[in-house]
């Protein structure tokens, strides 16, 4: 139902209008209102910050297949309680989203469930086998935008070649995301490879099997014109590989996740493996680089790569468990506490990076700001101050977060879809 509300004397902080100030702001009929409808309900809004909903690039929503570890409903849950609006749905389901069929179950689903806009992600090769190219055209006409094998790389840079030729010849953008990890370097790797990975015993993947994808698909990029995307982006000189590039016009952009930008692999002495995931967590150094580079605009968004698996799954060996941590609930207040309280990035940065530019990445017009009158009304509205303690259970199916057990600030109050809210009071409502 679309609410008639007025968020009184919220920060809004909307950096496609370039707008951080104090104000009231009024929704009515799913859209933003110049004025506040006489009978709207009044939020007192003191204190809280008012944002455009946030945007994931990058979440596995595991249905269909894996509805054990997630489902389309309960994703996207976690998604709303984290202020997310809108998020783009991994391809590497069971069966693959390699067609216009599984693609528009998945969208369907996420109607039905009602908490977030999903954008299907269509697979670049059928069955992510890495040989031959998906139905991307038939996709592209299902309204599929973005491509992506991730979870592997394209195998080779002559098939990463058609299909950035390919998606060229569209006449909208599409855009080729990917997992910039090079499978002969990484093979049976658990942990970065380095001094941690050595005295832990436990075998590594090298920064380098990073650094020579991002370089490989630059190049084709540069050569072809395609338009790129580089997934979770974990290592400094691949950040200096796309630093290069943007500024030689290379259409290329990149992400990184909540939890290259905080974690390091003394993280992993512990053998948690809810900080096992790919790309690995990588030194100080590193992470280091990562927050420069989003601070700098060489890194143009916060993804989360949300990964669930079922508590059994994790709760294995280090060796036998699976990758990934989950992120939608827990990437905001990351980024507030880890980032921006320390000055590494302006609110209204955390916020470009966080809803913004991967909206306009993903061509996600009606999500991302501007904050303005007649605008689709979505939006999240968090306490930047309120402190909680990351724990289970999670709106998600899920509970391995990398974050799990520590104390974070920033809370999500609402969040609004076309103006119904999915999270009223601190609460999903779906
Ligand atoms: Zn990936």
């Amino acid at each position: 139902m679309s609410e008639r509300v007025v968020f009184e004397q919220a920060r809004l902080v909307d950096p496609l209008a370039g707008v951080d100030e104090v104000r009231d702001v009024a929704v009515a009929d799913g859209v933003l209102a110049a004025e506040a409808p006489a009978d709207a309900e009044r939020i007192d809004a003191r204190g809280l910050i008012l944002a455009p909903g946030l945007v994931d690039l990058h979440t596995h929503l595991r249905e269909p297949g894996e509805e054990h570890k997630e489902t389309v409903a309960t994703g996207t849950r976690a998604a709303a309680a984290g202020g997310y609006t809108a998020v783009a749905a991994m391809a590497n389901t069971d069966p693959v989203a390699d067609n216009a069929a599984i693609v528009q179950a998945v969208r369907d689903l996420a109607a039905a469930a009602g908490s977030c806009d999903v954008f299907p992600v269509g697979a670049i090769t059928r069955g992510l086998d890495g040989e031959a190219l998906a139905e991307m055209g038939e996709m592209v006409e299902a309204g599929v935008r973005v491509f992506s094998d991730d979870g592997r790389s394209v195998p080779t840079a002559r098939l990463l070649r058609n299909a950035l030729t390919y998606a060229k010849a569209f006449p909208v953008e599409v855009v080729l995301a990917e997992h910039a990890e090079d499978a002969s370097l990484i093979e049976g790797g658990q942990i970065h490879e380095g001094a941690r990975s050595a005295s832990l015993g436990l075998a590594g993947r090298p920064a380098e099997a990073e650094e020579v994808i991002v370089a490989r698909d630059i190049a084709i990029a540069r050569a072809c014109g395609g338009r790129l995307h580089l997934c979770h982006l974990s290592s400094a000189r691949a950040v200096d590989v796309v630093r290069r590039a943007k500024a030689e016009g290379v259409r290329v952009t990149a992400e990184v996740t909540p939890h290259h930008l905080v974690g390091t692999d003394d993280d992993l002495v512990t053998y948690d493996t809810n900080k096992k995931m790919n790309p690995p967590l990588r030194t100080a150094e590193d992470r280091d680089a990562l927050r420069a580079a989003l601070a700098d605009g060489t890194i143009d968004a916060i993804a989360t790569d949300h990964a669930p698996h079922a508590v059994e799954e994790k709760d294995l060996e280090f060796d036998l468990a699976p990758p990934g941590t989950i992120g939608l609930e827990t990437a905001l207040a990351v980024v507030l506490t880890h980032l921006v309280e320390p000055g590494v990035l302006t609110l209204l940065r955390a916020i470009e990076t966080l809803a913004s530019a991967p909206a306009q990445i993903l061509g996600a017009a009606d999500h991302g700001g501007p904050l303005e009158p007649g605008r689709p009304a979505n939006l999240v509205v968090f306490d930047p101050g309120a402190e909680w303690t990351v724990e289970a259970p999670f709106a998600s199916k899920a509970r391995n977060s990398a974050f799990m057990g520590e104390r974070l600030r920033g809370s999500v109050r609402y969040t609004m879809l076309r103006g119904a809210f999915t999270v009223a009071d601190g609460k999903p409502t779906r």
